[in-house]
């Protein structure tokens, strides 16, 4: 039920943080996986390295999420390597402080660019690679609380996690009948290089208003992305699992 043997995985974002995590926890289980790195090398090549010694078959690549070509010339290089793709996991993100007034067309486009269309680029590929060879996949999609209550500050980011569980939820309903899971992610504060500058100054108040009463872990986000890969999983198909430790109760 909870071995990924012969499976094979794409994580985008997978060189630090959350997507890090989720690489290492699936090889740990016995799959494949390929992961893409956009500037930071040295931490995709650790990873590997890391991961490699659970026995995986680890590809991984430079790849901008932003750009069409790029996903598809990285998927090709993937299904070159593995020969087929089960699970995608579309991880990858940017989360930058942008107040609306100040917010240029670039800022706006960055993050659009990055968090929505690479989600799409990837998920495209992926599903016709799918689709073509009826193969029964799961797709898992990273959005955020910000998603569901909206952020202050980071409307632009709030807004592509927003549209996200709408993908995925549309994905849902069109993939499932041909054997395709879609399902999402969204964690609340985890310690990684993104939150790590909010977390210096608030950490304390953040805390406060989390249940649990501690900051997640990268692990705390890829255990629950791997069970809805898994076949323990296999009859949830458009759901949105929050992993905040309590601290936004969404419908
Ligand atoms: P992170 O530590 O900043 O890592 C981001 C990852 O995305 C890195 O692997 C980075 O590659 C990659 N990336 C960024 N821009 C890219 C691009 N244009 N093309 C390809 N790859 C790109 O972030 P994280 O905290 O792990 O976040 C992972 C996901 O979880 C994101 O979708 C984020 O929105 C979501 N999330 C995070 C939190 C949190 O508190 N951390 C909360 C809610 C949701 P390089 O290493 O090459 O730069």
């Amino acid at each position: 039920m909870f071995g990924f043997e012969n499976k094979h995985v794409i994580v985008t974002g997978g060189s630090r943080g959350i997507g890090a995590a989720i690489v290492n926890l699936f090889s740990k289980f016995g799959a494949n996986v390929a992961f893409n790195y956009h500037k930071n090398i040295r931490a995709a090549e650790r990873l590997a390295e890391e991961s490699r010694k659970f026995g995986a078959d680890i590809f991984f690549d430079e790849c901008d999420v932003r750009d069409f070509h790029d996903v598809d010339v990285f998927v090709k290089k993937t299904l070159h390597r593995f020969g087929s793709v089960e699970i995608l996991v579309n991880n990858a993100g940017i989360w930058e402080y942008g107040p609306i007034d100040k917010m240029t067309i670039d800022d706006w486009r960055k993050t659009i660019q990055t968090n929505l269309d690479g989600t799409f680029y990837f998920t495209r590929s992926v599903a016709r690679h799918m689709l073509e060879n009826q193969i029964k996949g799961s797709i898992i999609n990273i959005s955020s609380t910000a998603g569901q209550r909206g952020e202050p500050y980071y409307s632009h980011y709030a807004a592509t996690k927003g549209a996200i569980i709408a993908f995925t939820k549309s994905l849902a309903a069109e993939l499932g009948p041909k054997g395709i899971r879609v399902n999402c992610v969204a964690p609340g504060w985890v310690k990684t290089d993104m939150s790590e500058e909010a977390l210096k100054k608030q950490e304390a108040e953040i805390v406060a208003g989390i249940p649990l009463g501690f900051i997640g872990e990268p692990e705390d986000i890829a255990g629950p992305v791997v069970f809805l890969a898994s076949n323990l999983a296999r009859y949830i198909n458009g759901e949105i699992l929050n992993v905040n430790g309590g601290n936004v109760l969404c419908a």
